[in-house]
Formats: C-alpha cells, structure tokens, sequence
C-alpha cells in the first residue's frame, strides 16, 4: 500500500511580517519546509509528496533546493485561494495508486515519526485520522454580550496535522463546494457525514505562526 502526503505551504505566510515567507525562514541550517518534507521521508522513503506552493514562490523553491542540494524527490502543485483550494490542487497531483493520503502544514516541522504512522495506521483502519493534544490552559467562552465564562477544557482538544484519510473519503469530501467552516481536511471530510478518529499528537508539533513561534 503507498502512502502520500500534501505538504501545503501555500498561503502568503504573511503574519511573519518579514520579506520571506516563513515556509522557507532557515531553522537549525536548513529552510522549515525542507524539514518538513524530511521528517515523512525519514518516516517512509516510498511515500509520494506532494508539495503545494504559491505559483509566485516555485522558483525560489527550486533555486533552495539547488542551494541547500535537498534531493528528496517531490512534486510541486499550485496553492489557491484558501487552504481548501490548495489540497484540492495538491490532491489532483497525488497518483491514483495511493491509498492513504495525509494532509500536512509546510510549517509543522517538529511532528514525530511516531505520530505520523500513528495516524496513517489509525486511517487504515477507521478510515479518518486527526492528531490532536489537550488543552492545558483554562481556556474561556466570549459571548455574544461582551461576558465571558470558563469552560471545562477536558471537554476539548487542539487539533494539528497530518490529518490522514482513506483516499475515496479525502476525494469525494473535496468535490464539496468551499463553506468558510472548513479550517482543515477533518471538517471537510466530517460535512459529508464521516467520522473521524482522534490520535495523540505531539506537542512539540506546533504550527509556526508569528516570530515568537519561529524563536
Ligand atoms: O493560514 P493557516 O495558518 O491556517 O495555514 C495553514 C497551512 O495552510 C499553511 O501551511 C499554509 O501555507 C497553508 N495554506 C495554503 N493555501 C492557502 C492558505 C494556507 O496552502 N491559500
């Protein structure tokens, strides 16, 4: 069975405030996204990648890999307007033989190999697969009227990638026309009525959003 995986970078990566965009900020000697990218094939050397960039970013890309002589092999599909857009383009790109498909954020690059195969396996299995961590912050409920309340944070979880799917459940679920309710794969694949299975994540896996993320 072949694994594949949509790495996304696709977005401007704007809330960085720098010049660069932060997929490609250099962390530990070597651009985040190409850490990325190391950590599915240190998981699985076969696995097919894809990876999705702004049209605009391609060739900075290939002029980085060139720099930096990173040869792991991949194939580079076009971001679109919003996330949704980008795995849909980057899902046209996966080869038809794949048969578990994760979708993964170009700037996760702390996940481990354990949660990795921990969601590949638990979509082989169930079909959907989502890592996600507790809460540990009290966390706290805005109200309409301007009040705010505690909530019982046992009763939640963050969520992170690879979000891992049966390849018919991830294609079928993205011919659905875009709603602004779909922040990733899992609530996609849920509006077509799926389950989806939660597996401990990692909490070093954290998205990297603003420069205190990247120090
Ligand atoms: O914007 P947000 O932080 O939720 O983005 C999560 C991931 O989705 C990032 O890796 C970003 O590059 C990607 N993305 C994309 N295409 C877009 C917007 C975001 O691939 N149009």
């Amino acid at each position: 069975m072949r694994n594949a995986v949509i790495i996304v970078a696709g977005g401007k990566g704007l809330r960085m405030g720098g010049y660069i965009p932060k997929q490609f900020m250099v962390v530990g000697g070597l651009p985040i996204l190409m850490h990325t990218i190391k950590r599915f094939h240190e998981w699985d050397a076969d696995a097919c990648i894809v990876v999705v960039l702004p049209e605009s970013q391609q060739q900075y890309w290939q002029e980085l890999c060139q720099e930096y002589k990173f040869d792991i092999r991949h194939t580079i599909a076009t971001g679109g307007k919003e996330r949704f857009h980008s795995v849909k383009n980057g899902l046209a790109a996966v080869p038809v033989e794949c048969e578990l498909i994760g979708v993964h954020d170009g700037v996760r690059p702390y996940v481990s190999t354990e949660v990795i195969e921990r969601c590949y396996d638990a979509a082989r299995r169930f079909g959907a697969a989502i890592p996600v961590t507790p809460v540990v912050e009290t966390l706290r409920h805005l109200g309409p009227d301007g009040r705010s309340m505690t909530v019982p944070r046992a009763d939640y979880r963050l969520v992170q990638t690879p979000q891992v799917f049966r390849t018919d459940i991830l294609r079928r679920a993205y011919e659905q026309e875009f709603t602004t309710a779909f922040t990733d794969d899992a609530s996609v694949v849920e509006a077509m009525g799926e389950e989806v299975c939660l597996v401990e994540g990692n909490r070093e896996n954290i998205k990297i959003t603003t420069p205190a993320d990247l120090r």
